[in-house]
């Protein structure tokens, strides 16, 4: 018997559900990834972080499956790398390879589950079945409900019954080097087409130095391990190392979500404040997937149905601004500019320029979201539009819209000193750490000292922030019921 195991966002060969299930049911395992050409053909840009990462953990991943059947005296193994319409080219190397049953891991996004239950259907067609399992979250759909049966909306009592649910059976590992054996070598051997071939240049991504692939995510946990008891002080200062950075690996399945939650949960348990802390954010993860699985419709629309009645500003030059990291605000220029260079912004940051963007500029939270789809690497529809409409106080559990970050005193709060910002809006660098969070309360004379010339080296601010404020509270009053 055979079957083939179709990798998608899950692109390693240790604790990988489909993979495990595949070997331990069938006598030939074969392993297939697609250059889905549905999804690349609709990036805005030929140079993508997202592209290179998936293709150097592809090329690893390839490396990874020969090793482990030269390990377990497989005849051989290697991933078949493909490049097109997804559906198309798995219907087609399963026939050819005349597989009984097609494995996958199971996704969440609606575009993604539309995709599966096409393939579903061609596959039946063709007499071979799709099976899907739960990987990429650690509790998934319906497995944490509330007494009545419903979905959560709230995340403290969800969180509550997912710690509950979270036991040893969730957390174990799937040994996939038992069954090993029964990978099988490509058909023929073809070459994993190159970033060029696929239609793509290099992008900045390895002089970022992210490491990509299996290996670098373990890299970067075994980095963060020992940080993680400090984790609940230091995650909300940007300019400081106090998160994982691990969000991309999670983002393409390059380790494991068990591995990773069974080591927060193992210091969790002996007390340790910081890994409770850094639990519960894999608890928000989850609990974004189980929100669009149960509502798919927040793609397009608010969670609370009432809130897509507020009028949104079309302000061009605010969004601009906004995008050009030309706002005046120093913290939220510096977040736009790491960004941009790196594809990567810290949590605080979102929720800073998120909350800028929505509640000082005016403008609809979902082209917010949409900027940062195109241009975060750990890009998940789930936790982005989460987190989009937390900050934009649309969303399930938000942020209540009279609750309104000002941009100086979280600068003030979250960069102290000024290091983040100095790191991202060098113009600035010699700013002096009280004046660095609005250098536009400065004397000109002080301004000069420093080398900036608002509104020349450095923008003024574009908005005076107690003023939009006012205009933030206008806008939301109609839902004063709702406070
Ligand atoms: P850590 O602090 O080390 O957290 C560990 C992991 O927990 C993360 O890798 C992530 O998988 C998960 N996590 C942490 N916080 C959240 C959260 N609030 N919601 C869901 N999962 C969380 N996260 C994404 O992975 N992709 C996105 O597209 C995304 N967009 C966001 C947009 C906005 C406006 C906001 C406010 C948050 C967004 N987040 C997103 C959540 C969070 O900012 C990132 O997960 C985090 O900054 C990634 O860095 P890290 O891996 O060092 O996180």
């Amino acid at each position: 018997s055979s079957a083939l195991v179709w990798l998608r966002r899950d692109l390693r060969c240790d604790d990988h559900a489909a993979l495990y299930h595949a070997l331990r049911r069938f006598d030939r395992v074969y392993c297939a990834f697609v250059f889905d050409t549905d999804i690349l053909d609709a990036l805005p840009s030929r140079q993508d972080r997202r592209v290179d990462f998936i293709h150097a953990s592809v090329l690893e991943l390839d490396s990874g499956l020969k090793a482990l059947a030269e390990r377990s005296g497989a005849p051989g193994s290697g991933l078949i790398v493909l490049h097109g319409p997804a559906v198309d080219c798995i219907v087609q190397l399963a026939q050819k390879l005349g597989v009984q049953e097609v494995l996958v891991n199971r996704d969440y996004e609606p575009q993604a589950i539309a995709r599966d239950q096409r393939a579903a259907q061609v596959l039946q067609a063709a007499g071979i079945a799709l099976s899907a399992y739960k990987d990429q979250v650690l509790l998934e759909q319906e497995e944490v409900m509330t007494q009545q049966g419903q979905p959560y909306s709230v995340f403290t009592p969800y969180k509550r019954a997912w710690l509950q649910k979270l036991d040893a059976f969730q957390l174990k590992p799937y040994p996939v080097e038992r069954y090993a054996h029964h990978l099988a070598p490509p058909p023929c051997v073809e070459q994993i087409p190159s970033l060029q071939a696929l239609g793509f240049a290099p992008s900045n991504l390895h002089a970022l130095r992210l490491p990509t692939g299996m290996q670098g995510a373990q890299q970067l946990l075994r980095d963060f391990v020992p940080r993680m008891s400090l984790y609940h002080e230091a995650r909300d200062y940007p300019g400081r190392k106090g998160v994982s950075y691990l969000s991309v690996h999670l983002r393409f399945g390059t380790v494991s979500i068990r591995q990773v939650a069974a080591l927060a949960q193992q210091q969790s348990r002996l007390g340790d404040e910081g890994a409770q802390t850094w639990l519960s954010e894999l608890a928000w993860r989850d609990f974004y997937f189980m929100i669009l699985w149960h509502h798919p419709r927040v793609v397009r629309q608010s969670f609370r149905q009432a809130y897509d009645r507020v009028q949104w500003d079309d302000a061009p030059e605010l969004w601009q601004a906004w995008c050009e990291a030309k706002t005046g605000y120093p913290l939220v220029d510096a977040a736009m500019r790491q960004l941009h260079q790196t594809g990567y912004m810290h949590n605080r940051l979102r929720m800073v320029v998120a909350s800028f963007l929505t509640k000082d500029l005016g403008v609809d939270w979902r082209r917010g979201e949409a900027h940062f789809a195109q241009h975060l690497n750990d890009f998940d529809l789930a936790a982005n539009n989460g987190g989009w409409q937390w900050a934009a106080s649309t969303g399930c559990d938000a942020q209540p819209w009279f609750r309104i970050f000002n941009p100086v005193t979280q600068s003030q709060r979250f960069d102290p000193d000024g290091s983040f910002i100095r790191r991202y809006v060098p113009e600035l660098a010699k700013v002096p750490d009280k004046h660095i969070h609005f250098p536009a309360a400065m004397k000109p004379l002080e301004l000069q000292a420093c080398g900036v010339q608002l509104g020349q080296n450095y923008p003024l601010p574009v908005v005076d922030h107690a003023a939009a404020r006012q205009r933030t509270l206008m806008r939301f009053h109609f839902l004063r019921d709702d406070a």
